[in-house]
């Protein structure tokens, strides 16, 4: 049992990260991405990601949904949908692991496919097994 937003949401969201990700600016990479991020409250946040020519500034998909949401005062999450333009499905980096490490329970969903749908579904826990937390600093 999770925690999961429920098939509508998550089905939502995943139209969320596809219409995202035709915003993304990636004329480096070439490679776009958009992302869908559920709130417990089913508010949906979409992100892209944004390229930089410094490269170090650019910032993925995922942060991107998770940044407008917390800046929105948004900080309970049930589900993301990743999509890529591509056949491989790509799940998210360690940094975006990272950020959901703060704000994410171990039964929040990570659900990645591209625009022909979800083809995979991990609980957090299962992407990043012993995350550095809050619980480590705010004991
Ligand atoms: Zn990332």
């Amino acid at each position: 049992m999770h925690n999961s937003g429920g098939r509508d949401s998550v089905k939502a969201a995943w139209e969320k990260a596809c219409q995202s990700l035709s915003h993304s600016y990636s004329p480096y990479s070439r490679f776009s991405v958009g992302a869908g991020l559920v709130a417990q409250n089913g508010i949906l946040y979409s992100g892209c990601n944004v390229e930089n020519a410094t490269y170090g500034a650019t910032i993925c998909a995922e942060r991107t949904a998770f940044l407008k949401a917390i800046s929105e005062g948004n900080r309970s999450f049930s589900d993301i949908v990743i999509v890529t333009d591509t056949v491989k499905p790509t799940p998210p980096c360690a940094l975006c692991l990272q950020t959901m490490a703060e704000f994410c329970a171990p039964d929040f969903m990570i659900h990645i496919g591209n625009l022909n749908g979800i083809s995979v579904s991990y609980r957090f826990c299962e992407l990043l097994t012993h995350p550095f937390g809050p619980s480590y600093l705010l004991d």
